[in-house]
C-alpha cells in the first residue's frame, strides 16, 4: 500500500430478511423455485393493487437496529425511488429515503488485536428487485421476478474503514449478527447477503474525502477485499498520472479481478423519491420495542466473552466457538453431554469435529456425529475406558454409523487395557523374547525404550494405557 495515501470506505450492505412471504405480498420467499412461480399481482405491480407491509419484516429491523444499540425510528416512511429497469415492473423501488426505521447506531470490529468502533448511518427497509438472465436465452434476456419484492434491510456505514482489512472485518461482523438474530440466513452464494462498497482515497493529513466509486454487488468476503484492493491502486494511478477519479458505479469482474464502469453515479435528486402514498407510515410503539428487546438472544460478543471466563477459553477458541450460534448451542450442550468435560469437549469440537465437518463440506447444523453421541465418547476418554488413539477411531465409527460410543466399544472390544497384571504379561514376554534390546537398553542405550513401547502397543493393538505402559516397562527393564 502506498503510504502518502489513505483509503476511505463505507459499505451499504443488503441483507435479505428471512420472513416467509415478501414485504409487501403474500407471495413465498423461498429461493430456487421455477422461474415466476413466486410473484403475484403485488410484485407484478398490475394496476389496482395495494401493498401491504409485512409485519415480520418490521419486526426484523428492529431487531437489528437494537442489536447494533441504534435509535429506532419512532416514525419512519416508506418512499418511492423511480427508475426504469426491466426487473422492476411498477417502474419504481419502494425503500425508505428520509426518515428510515434504523439508525444511527454501531458495530465494533477487530482488525490484528486493533479495536475499533463503525459507525452505522442508518438501516432501511425495502424490496429487492427481481432478476435479469442474460445466460439463458441465446441474443434475448429472460426476467424472473420470483426475487421482486423480497425483504431488504440496507445496512448503510459511515465512511469510517480505512483497509480493505476492515471493511472485510465490518461486513463479517454484520454477517454474524443477522445470522445470530436469526433474520437473515446469510447465504451469499444465494445473494441474501451482498454489499456495495464505495471507496475513495485522500492524501494522507488532508482532512475533506476524495471522490468515490462504488462498487456494486459483491457476494463474497473475499471479492469484497480484492474488488476494494484493486480499487485503492486503480484510484492512486489515476491520481498520481494528473487525472481525477470520477465519481461512477463500477462492477467488479471477479475472473479478472478487475473493477469496471458501470454508468456515471446518479444523485438521489435523480431517482424522483417522494413517499408512497399507498403505504402508511410505520409507527413503532415502545411496548413493540421492548416485545422485540425481550426476544434478543446473547448477542455474539457477549457469548464470546463469557465463554473467556466461564469455559477459561482463549481469543482465538471462543472465537471458534462463537462464530456460529448454532456451533455454540452444540459446544455448550456436549458439555452437558459428556458430563462437564469443557476443555475435553473444545479440543474436539475445534479439532476433530470441525475438521471432518470441513472436509465432508457440511455445516455444524448438519454434523452426523450429534452432540448426545460425541458427548458419550468423550465420557469413555474422562474415565480412561479409551486411549487417545482408539477414541479417534471410534469417532470414525460414529461419524459412520448412528450407534452410540458405548456400542462401538463394545461391539469392537476397544476398552483400553488398564488391568496392569494383563499388561505385565505381555512385557515380561516381550523382555524375554527380546534379550539383544534389553542387553542395549541397560548398557545405556535410552532410545530403545520406544522399540519396547512399540512392541507392547502391537501386541495390544494399541489398547494399553500408554502411561500404565510407560510405568511398568521402565521398572521390569531395570532388571
Ligand atoms: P448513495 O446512497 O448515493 O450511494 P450515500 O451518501 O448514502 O450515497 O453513501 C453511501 C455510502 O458511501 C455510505 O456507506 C458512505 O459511508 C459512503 N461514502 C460516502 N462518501 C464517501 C467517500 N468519499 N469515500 C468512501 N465512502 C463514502
Ligand atoms: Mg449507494
Amino acid at each position: 500500500m502506498n503510504a502518502a495515501w489513505e483509503t476511505v470506505i463505507g459499505l451499504e450492505i443488503h441483507a435479505q430478511l428471512a420472513t416467509k412471504s415478501k414485504i409487501f405480498s403474500g407471495a413465498a420467499t423461498a429461493y430456487g423455485a421455477a422461474p415466476n412461480t413466486q410473484a403475484c399481482s403485488v410484485d407484478l405491480g398490475l394496476p389496482g393493487v395495494l401493498p401491504v407491509l409485512n409485519r415480520e419484516a418490521v419486526r426484523m429491523a428492529v431487531k437489528f437496529g437494537l442489536a447494533i444499540d441504534a435509535a429506532i425510528g419512532p416514525y419512519s416512511v416508506f418512499a418511492r425511488k423511480n427508475y426504469f429497469y426491466p426487473d422492476l415492473p411498477k417502474g419504481y423501488q419502494i425503500s425508505q429515503f428520509e426518515l428510515p426505521i434504523v439508525g444511527p447506531g454501531h458495530v465494533d470490529i477487530e482488525v490484528d488485536g486493533v479495536k475499533k468502533r463503525i459507525g452505522v448511518t442508518r438501516a432501511h427497509l425495502e424490496e429487492d428487485a427481481g432478476k435479469s438472465l442474460h445466460e439463458d436465452f441465446h441474443g434475448l434476456t429472460g426476467i424472473d421476478l420470483n426475487r421482486a419484492g423480497t425483504p431488504l434491510l440496507e445496512i448503510v456505514s459511515e465512511p469510517d474503514m480505512r483497509s480493505a482489512d476492515e471493511a472485510v472485518a465490518y461486513m463479517r461482523k454484520v454477517h454474524e449478527l443477522v445470522r445470530y438474530l436469526e433474520i437473515c440466513d446469510g447465504n451469499m452464494q444465494e445473494g441474501s447477503f451482498r454489499c456495495d462498497a464505495n471507496v475513495s482515497v485522500r492524501p494522507r493529513g488532508q482532512a475533506e474525502f476524495g471522490t468515490r466509486a462504488e462498487i456494486k454487488n459483491i457476494n463474497s468476503f473475499k471479492f469484497v477485499e480484492k474488488a476494494i484492493n484493486y480499487e485503492i491502486e486503480r484510484q492512486i494511478e489515476v491520481i498520481e498520472s494528473g487525472g481525477k477519479v470520477v465519481q461512477e458505479t463500477r462492477l467488479y469482474d471477479s475472473m479478472k479481478d478487475e473493477t469496471r464502469s458501470m454508468r456515471g453515479k446518479e444523485e438521489a435528486n435523480d431517482y424522483r423519491y417522494f413517499p408512497d402514498p399507498d403505504l402508511l407510515p410505520v409507527v413503532i410503539e415502545e411496548a413493540f420495542k421492548e416485545e422485540v428487546k425481550a426476544m434478543l438472544p446473547e448477542l455474539p460478543d457477549a457469548k464470546k466473552q463469557r465463554f473467556k471466563t466461564h469455559y477459561g477459553q482463549d481469543d482465538e477458541t471462543a472465537a471458534t466457538l462463537t462464530a456460529s450460534r448454532q456451533l455454540a448451542d452444540y459446544y455448550e450442550a456436549l458439555v452437558k453431554a459428556s458430563g462437564g468435560e469443557a476443555k475435553l469437549a473444545c479440543n474436539w469440537v475445534t479439532g476433530d469435529l470441525l475438521g471432518a465437518l470441513n472436509k465432508a463440506g457440511l455445516d455444524i447444523s448438519r454434523s452426523p456425529v450429534d452432540y448426545e453421541r460425541l458427548g458419550g465418547l468423550l465420557k469413555r476418554i474422562a474415565d480412561n475406558t479409551l486411549s487417545g488413539k482408539i477414541a479417534k477411531r471410534v469417532f470414525e465409527a460414529l461419524w459412520q454409523s448412528p450407534d452410540t460410543a458405548d456400542a462401538i466399544i463394545e461391539r469392537e472390544g476397544l476398552k483400553q487395557i488398564t488391568d496392569s497384571g494383563a499388561i505385565e504379561a505381555i512385557i515380561d514376554k516381550i523382555i524375554a523374547d527380546n534379550a539383544g534390546q534389553v542387553e542395549q537398553y541397560r548398557s545405556g542405550k535410552d532410545k530403545v525404550f520406544g522399540f519396547f513401547v512399540g512392541q507392547v502397543m502391537k501386541a495390544t493393538q494399541g489398547q494399553a494405557s500408554p502411561g500404565e505402559v510407560n510405568k511398568l516397562l521402565k521398572a521390569k527393564l531395570k532388571g
